[in-house]
């Protein structure tokens, strides 16, 4: 019989899939890694299991531990699930702004979710922040992974992401291309590429505009879980050989082209990705083999990326979009 123990089992080994329309007139192969076969839905799940492993052996996770960690996606998701299995509590720190829907999710996996109002500054005790510090030292048994700070972040990539892409090319990869949240996918996986290529193949992050990655101030953008307004410890400064800098209209218009075109249903910073390596391909050869990461699926911005009235109001749309929501009545 072929079965897996459990679902957990089932994290990493995703396939790389051909861009064939939005890549047209190209010459490099670009190939997608897509993370959303994941089982908790995006590459998330890899950082989650290696983190609390990495927590056990260390003793700062016990057995019946609380995991506290401030989340509201798919971190959030991926911790859940290992916790599930090894029998930890969850609790999630979350802002306000974050949807229903989203907060739904985690509670749907036997997580605690505790809301902070997102209109208050860092260093208020409220801040979301501040919130799941004070719950770390309330809670007896708990252990917060803090994957901005956390070396198994980048490690998990080093030693699963960035092997099986090497392996699955055949080491014929020329450029990698993911977008920089926590920096953990680029640097542990750019680091293990660098590594085993003794050089060769060139690692390229991709922003939203405004992020500091790109050379922004932090300002505010659209695309979810890329661009960030400090520089993470998770971040390795010297991996990258360039950031491409993207729009947020580029990237969900890329967003929604992976979805008509590719079939691929996918979130938006994997249009960003998409787009950064998009435009990287039109300056590389028939040689070149592009490998672009796409985190996550669409399904959790089908009221965002995928609905033309939100897309309409923030100009990515002309207005004449803004009604054909649901679908169009005849
Ligand atoms: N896209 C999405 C949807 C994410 O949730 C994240 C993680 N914040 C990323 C991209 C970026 O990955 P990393 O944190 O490894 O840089």
């Amino acid at each position: 019989m072929d079965y897996v123990e459990h679902v957990v089992d089932l994290i990493g080994d995703t396939p790389l899939v051909r861009l064939n329309v939005v890549t047209e007139g190209v010459q490099p192969l670009v190939l997608a890694k897509v993370e959303y076969v994941n089982p908790g839905g995006s590459v998330k799940d890899r950082i989650a299991a290696r983190m609390i492993e990495a927590a056990e052996k260390s003793g700062e996770l016990r057995p019946g531990g609380t995991i506290v960690e401030p989340t509201s996606g798919n971190t959030g998701v991926g911790l859940a699930m290992v916790a599930q299995r090894k029998g930890y509590q969850c609790v999630f720190v979350c802002p306000d702004k974050v949807s229903e829907d989203k907060r739904n999710v985690l509670k749907a996996y036997g997580a605690r979710v505790v809301v902070c109002p997102t209109a208050v500054p860092p260093e208020h005790p409220d801040s979301y922040y501040n919130v799941s510090d004070r719950l770390v030292r309330e809670i007896d048994g708990a252990w917060k992974p803090n994957q901005y700070a956390n070396e198994n972040n980048p490690l998990s990539h080093y030693e699963t992401t960035g092997p099986e892409i090497w392996k699955q090319t055949q080491g014929r990869i020329t450029h990698f291309v993911a977008g920089v949240g926590t920096g953990g996918t680029i640097s542990g996986t750019g680091r293990y590429l660098k590594e085993v290529s003794g050089g060769k193949v060139k690692i390229i992050g991709a922003d939203p505009e405004g992020s500091v990655y790109s050379g922004g101030s932090g300002r505010p953008y659209l695309v979810e879980g890329v661009g960030e307004d400090f520089w993470p410890e998770t971040y390795d400064k010297s991996i990258c050989d360039e950031i491409i800098e993207i729009s947020d209209a580029d990237s969900f218009t890329v967003t929604r082209r992976l979805a008509r075109e590719e079939a691929l249903l996918v979130g938006g910073s994997c249009g960003m990705a998409a787009a950064a390596a998009i435009r990287l391909a039109e300056r590389c050869g028939p040689d070149d083999v592009i490998v672009v990461l796409l985190p996550d699926s669409g399904r959790g911005y089908l009221s965002k990326v995928f609905n033309d009235s939100w897309m309409a109001s923030y100009g990515f749309l002309p207005p004449e979009h803004a009604g054909g929501t649901v679908g169009d009545v005849l």
